[in-house]
């Protein structure tokens, strides 16, 4: 069994404040006790824009992540200052294939209070930090929460975002430490410890406390 940390990269797609990547990355190894690091930035992602919306469409930008090279990472979250969406939604503050490589967060719509205020930097970048913890549980197979208390309860708007701890609830900590300390260099046992949870777990039993 390695006992050697999961890297994780975070990496800005056209410009970005670096302090926004210092505050993702130090939650991210704070919390999560994983290592991190920086990444020079990738070029602003025009091949996304939708013309008709004038926002990213977030699914594009994951689907080309998976042809960069990668390789020494476990898990890449891309930071960008853009509005993002997918079809579904209006607009998405993060995005993330579950149990995938990839992460997407977006400064854009955390700038501002939930009655159109402007915010403090300090709160716009800890809320960057909560999304990309929230994706992060994602690309750690992690699926949203019923529990209101939970970093994985689902945030549509800015205030949910607000009202959503930092941490997560008992049953997504254990889930999540489970994933982090059961890695092993054998990818085939990793294989089989991937299915394990979600399909043996009913719903019931995955928000039971
Ligand atoms: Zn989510
Ligand atoms: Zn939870």
């Amino acid at each position: 069994m390695s006992s050697k940390k999961r890297l994780v990269g975070v990496v800005p797609l056209g410009e970005v404040p670096e302090i926004a990547l210092k505050v993702i990355a130090a939650h991210i190894s704070g919390y999560l006790n994983l290592s991190v690091q920086i990444l020079p930035p990738l070029e602003h992602p025009e091949y996304a824009l939708d013309e008709k919306r004038f926002q990213y469409n977030a699914g594009i930008i994951l689907k080309a992540f998976e042809s960069k090279r990668f390789k020494d990472y476990d898990k890449v979250i891309g930071v960008l200052n853009l509005d993002l969406f997918i079809p579904i939604f209006t607009h998405v503050f993060g995005e993330a294939k579950q149990g995938g490589k990839f992460a997407l967060v977006s400064l854009f719509r955390l700038r501002k209070n939930p009655d159109g205020s402007p915010s403090p930097s300090s709160l716009t970048y800890e809320r960057a930090a909560k999304v990309a913890l929230h994706e992060l549980g994602h690309l750690f197979n992690l699926l949203h929460c019923r529990e209101k208390n939970c970093l994985m309860h689902f945030s549509g708007g800015i205030q949910d975002l607000d009202e959503t701890p930092i941490y997560l609830c008992r049953y997504c900590s254990t889930f999540l430490k489970d994933r982090l300390f059961r890695q092993s260099d054998n990818e085939e046992s990793l294989k089989k410890l991937d299915k394990i949870p979600l399909n043996l777990l009913s719903s019931k039993e995955r928000f039971r406390q």
